[in-house]
């Protein structure tokens, strides 16, 4: 389990890695529970077009940068790429990485996962 991580005054305990988010108001008994990792993505008041560019080359690579930071800001990147990994988002940028960059660690990762569920 991911370390607790504080943002803008709220603890963020992570409980699963897609959808059970609880947060803990600092100072306060009040919990409140984020059902969806979507409700704390960086990127959900941006332009989709942002993170959905045509290609990969010209423009698209200035719009592939610009969604790549907004991600490294993102409180949930990690849940964001199990999601697109596991569901095999193809377009887009997700949990930090473009299409072709996803699609080599999606490989990795499967792998990786066939290795684990052999092995026990
Ligand atoms: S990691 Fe990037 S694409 Fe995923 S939710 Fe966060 S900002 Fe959006």
């Amino acid at each position: 389990m991911a370390e607790p991580f504080d943002i803008g005054g709220v603890i963020v305990k992570k409980f699963t890695f897609m959808s059970q988010i609880q947060l803990d108001v600092r100072g306060d008994r009040d919990v409140l529970t984020v059902t969806d990792w979507r409700e704390l993505a960086a990127c959900r008041n941006s332009d989709p077009e942002t993170f959905f560019p045509v290609g990969t080359t010209g423009p698209a690579i200035d719009m592939i940068d610009k969604a790549t930071a907004i991600c490294g800001t993102c409180s949930v990147q990690e849940e964001c790429l199990l999601y697109a990994l596991e569901t095999n988002q193809e377009a887009g940028v997700w949990g930090g990485l473009p299409e072709d960059d996803r699609r080599r660690y999606r490989k990795r990762w499967l792998a990786e996962r066939r290795r684990r569920r052999q092995a026990s």
